[in-house]
């Protein structure tokens, strides 16, 4: 696997990046009322409560949104499929979409998470059509 950049693991975040060190998808819930949000943020929007926790993921959902991007430098050169998860606990997660050709990637395409290590170590979650 190429390299990538690392993640800068941030005070709201922490809990993401754990779970994915340990091959889980965590989502940042509110303690008080229960409501899930991606991306992470410190206050719930919905009753303003700076208590959280946090819900697994079933790491299943269905593609919103994709797109094929580009780098611009020699040492990333294939291009990704980006994609706009939509997680069936109801969140909206930024990923990569794999192990599938551009040609087959539709919305609304059934997929599911799945762990990858890159060169240097970084683990990040991606996304495969549901059966591979
Ligand atoms: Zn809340």
């Amino acid at each position: 696997m190429p390299a990538v950049i690392p993640p800068v693991v941030g005070h709201d975040d922490g809990y993401f990046w754990d779970g994915v060190a340990a091959g889980r998808l965590l989502l940042q819930r509110c303690a008080d009322c229960g409501r899930l949000r991606q991306p992470p943020s410190p206050m719930c929007p919905n009753c303003r409560s700076l208590r959280t926790d946090t819900q697994e993921s079933s790491g299943k959902g269905t593609v919103y949104s994709w797109i094929l991007s580009h780098h611009p430098t020699e040492a990333d050169a294939q291009p990704r499929i980006v994609v706009l998860v939509d997680l069936e606990e109801g969140v909206r997660l930024v990923s990569n979409l794999i192990e599938v050709d551009e040609s087959e990637v539709d919305n609304g395409m059934a997929v599911e998470v799945c762990f990858r290590q890159f060169d240097g170590g970084v683990t990040l979650p991606q996304f495969r059509p549901v059966g591979r």
